[in-house]
């Protein structure tokens, strides 16, 4: 995009570089490559959105291995198998903004990994009802629940 352009200030002409950057995301950090674009002349540097975008990318995914966190579909999927609206999972999540929630669905964001673990704990029953219970969010019923057993008077 900048590459071989002109740098007005100095007559130089810009570009294409790479740099090596640390990127924290949510309290953890990850070391990437990031392209810019540099001065021939005076070194001026320029980092367009794309850029800067690619190393975001790039620093989310290095982390999200690193530290075995759920991608974007494992959370939604998740959400949906406990069939809740983003706005109610980030109410089971103590109020986590319904944005933030549909960013890690979208690979936008990246939760930490209390978050995480929290995430994971809901798959269990039990604490997903506990923790609806507290939230004040209603579950539907699961699809697949046995009907509960009635004891049958009638037998002998
Ligand atoms: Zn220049």
């Amino acid at each position: 995009m900048l590459d071989n352009h002109l740098h007005r200030f100095c007559g130089g002409r810009y570009q294409r570089a790479v740099e090596t950057v640390t990127i924290r995301v949510s309290g953890m950090s990850a070391e990437v490559q990031r392209e810019l674009y540099r001065c021939m002349k005076c070194n001026d540097e320029q980092r367009t959105v794309e850029q800067r975008e690619l190393a975001e990318r790039a620093a989310v995914d290095r982390i999200r291995a690193e530290h075995a966190l759920l991608l974007p579909k494992e959370i939604r999927q998740l959400r949906e198998s406990i069939g809740v609206t983003p706005a109610q999972l980030g109410e089971l999540l103590y109020g986590t903004p319904r944005g933030i929630v549909e960013g890690w669905e979208r690979g936008r964001y990246l939760q930490n990994r209390e978050t995480d673990a929290l995430l994971r704990s809901l798959r269990d029953r039990e604490t997903l009802e506990r923790r609806a219970a507290k939230a004040g969010v209603t579950l539907p019923t699961p699809a697949d629940a046995a009907p509960a057993a009635v004891p049958d008077s009638t037998a002998p």
